[in-house]
């Protein structure tokens, strides 16, 4: 029972392109993040500060289990995060 069979012909256009794509000073940058606890393993909401720049790394602490991450941010082009926290050890 295929519940998504493939329907050649629906993908000829490009759903990416939809938005916006001008580049007139306001980018959306991407502003909170998922991420899960290398620790506890909980998935946990941060907040991004694009002003620090397109590549960030900083120490949080994880709101469940208080131990540290070092967490990496990478803004792409369209200004969204790539977002990802490492133990500090
Ligand atoms: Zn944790």
């Amino acid at each position: 029972m295929g519940r998504d069979d493939r329907d050649d012909g629906s993908f000829d256009d490009e759903p990416d392109d939809v938005k916006l794509d001008d580049d007139s000073g306001d980018s959306l940058f991407q502003t909170e993040a998922d991420v899960t606890c290398p620790y506890c393993g909980e998935s946990v909401q941060i907040t991004l500060d694009p002003d620090g720049g397109e590549e960030q790394e900083y120490v949080q602490d994880c709101e469940v289990c208080c131990r540290p991450w070092t967490v990496h941010v990478t803004y792409d082009d369209e200004g969204a995060a790539d977002v990802s926290a490492d133990t500090t050890e």
